[in-house]
């Protein structure tokens, strides 16, 4: 059976649902409801207008989101994300991430499958590719949770290689640098993996897939190191996405800035 593509402003009918995908509401726990009640949709999931480039808060000089005010750009075509980074996702991310909780993939999947821009992503890709990790921060981990999240939104899609990028050096933690810090921290520790792939590569359009964007310097560490192995282009999906000034600071955006000041939910 085909899953349902929702759209963010139109939740689904709960009776029109398959019991597959019935559950607790991530949020309040209520029963039985499709991933977020409606009251916690309301709250926390209002349809955010994003740029079709960094994926942040449309820019208040571009309503429609097709002419990104970066410069430099980032390296990549278009990205898409699901939410922002803040209150009550960046806790589902935590949890997944350092919580040794790999069921939230699942769950993030489903919320992907409504986000409309990420399946156009998806549709229009040769090649899916999963952000990488280190084999010290995958046996740490014991998962790679953006292989974990591609894997439940894609399924059995061959498109799907969620082992041709590699990570060859660990990194520390970035949680506290600034762009410039992470770029300089990664430059080198990413490779396409072997030469037998490269034709595959070639001309191909590639769709990277990670669970949260911060600067986006990882993202775009990996595009450049696809680029050069002549790809034909880079999208990215990523699950989060952290609000910058630029997009959302005052006067930047058209949304309101402040999702993660809002009380936490019950
Ligand atoms: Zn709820
Ligand atoms: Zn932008």
């Amino acid at each position: 059976m085909r899953r349902p593509v929702y759209c963010a402003s139109h939740p689904p009918d709960p009776l029109m649902m398959s019991w597959r995908h019935w559950s607790t509401c991530k949020v309040c726990r209520r029963w039985p409801t499709a991933i977020l009640c409606p009251a916690c949709r309301q709250r926390w999931d209002q349809p955010i207008l994003r740029c079709s480039h960094c994926a942040d808060h449309a820019h208040a000089t571009d309503p429609a989101g097709h002419a990104c005010p970066l410069n430099p750009r980032h390296l990549w075509r278009e990205a898409a994300a699901r939410m922002d980074y803040a209150t009550p996702c960046d806790q589902w991310i935590k949890r997944l991430k350092f919580g040794a909780d790999w069921t939230q993939a699942r769950d993030l999947a489903r919320l992907l499958n409504e986000c409309a821009p990420a399946q156009r992503l998806r549709a229009q890709a040769d090649l899916i590719l999963p952000m990488p990790i280190s084999d010290t921060r995958l046996r740490e981990r014991g998962y790679n949770q953006a292989a974990l999240l591609a894997r439940h939104w894609c399924g059995r899609d061959p498109r799907l290689h969620i082992d041709w990028l590699i990570k060859h050096r660990h990194t520390p933690a970035q949680a506290q640098a600034d762009r410039a810090q992470r770029l300089q921290q990664l430059e080198g520790t990413l490779s396409w993996g072997t030469p037998t792939r490269l034709h595959k590569l070639r001309g191909a359009r590639v769709l990277l897939v990670d669970d949260v964007m911060t600067t986006g310097a990882t993202l775009d560490i990996a595009s450049s190191v696809l680029l050069q192995t002549g790809v034909a282009q880079v999208d990215v999906v990523v699950f989060a996405r952290t609000p910058s000034p630029l997009g959302a600071g005052p006067g930047g955006g058209l949304h309101s800035p402040h999702v993660s000041n809002r009380p936490g939910p019950p």
